[in-house]
């Protein structure tokens, strides 16, 4: 018994999920971008909503909260940080909190800086990891709240999981992500590699999610800002990770 996870494209390039905890039936939708996928993918897979666990405040993220809280009754789950920001909330958690789904565990880590109070929901038991906006395959989300240095820092607790963790993201951004990527680290074999699969599944139609994280240690070049050849290569040969990190993340605002 565990955690099934079902993916779904929602709105324009987000990507919906549910998670299904098998030994209670218990189901969330893992922010709630848009009703209708949400409604269609309980539909495809028979699971009935009970749970929604909210990432950050965007609109993308939160828009479709009311609607399937007035249908279903699903307790809504989010950041503390953010409670005055995202309507609808029943239950506030933060960094090192514990959300059970029926019998699956899922651990609140920190992830600030695409928004101050941006959370991502780890199930280590069954290695899933869904980091919305923080973390995306290849790259990571804009830097629209706070500083440089704790963005860096939620990316290096997300960094410290398992190799063989899954990442689901909250958009289809891996191709565009690889081609800023390359531009920063072409000789990278790991990234060479992950970009020609990230091509060959969007020719195919297909989602690049879930990413596997230890090729995104390999191969993200914002889990690798503490790299000493990924620094010279940036021109910042001895600078600090948060300097190399911010010095990336503004290169790819305007890439
Ligand atoms: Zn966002």
């Amino acid at each position: 018994m565990g955690l099934i996870v079902d993916v779904f494209a929602a709105r324009s390039d987000n990507y919906g999920y549910l998670l299904h905890d098998e030994a209670s039936g218990r189901t969330a939708a893992l922010d709630a971008p848009e009703a209708a996928p949400i409604r269609a993918a309980l539909a495809r897979r028979g699971w009935t909503l009970t749970d929604i666990l909210i990432t950050h405040h965007h609109v993308d993220h939160v828009e479709a909260i009311p609607e399937l809280k007035a249908e279903t009754g699903a307790t809504v789950t989010g950041p503390r940080d953010e409670v005055d920001k995202i309507a609808g909330l029943d239950r506030l958690v933060g960094d090192g909190d514990i959300v059970m789904l029926g019998e699956t565990r899922l651990d609140v880590i920190a992830t600030p800086g695409h928004t101050l109070g941006h959370i991502a929901y780890h199930d280590a038991a069954g290695r899933h990891l869904f980091t919305a906006d923080a973390l995306f395959s290849l790259g990571c989300g804009r830097m629209f709240e706070g500083t440089p240095g704790p963005m860096w820092e939620g990316l290096l607790r997300l960094r410290a999981l398992p190799d063989d963790t899954l990442v689901y993201c909250g958009h289809e951004y891996t191709a565009s992500n690889a081609r800023f990527a390359l531009s920063v680290d072409p000789d990278n074999a790991a990234l060479v590699k992950r970009a020609a699969e990230v091509t060959a599944l969007r020719d195919a139609g297909k989602f690049t999610i879930p990413a596997v994280l230890g090729e995104e240690k390999a191969a993200n070049p914002f889990l690798r800002a503490n790299d000493p050849a990924l620094a010279a290569r940036v021109g910042l040969a001895g600078a600090s990770a948060d300097a190399v990190f911010a010095a990336l993340r503004k290169a790819k605002d305007t890439f």
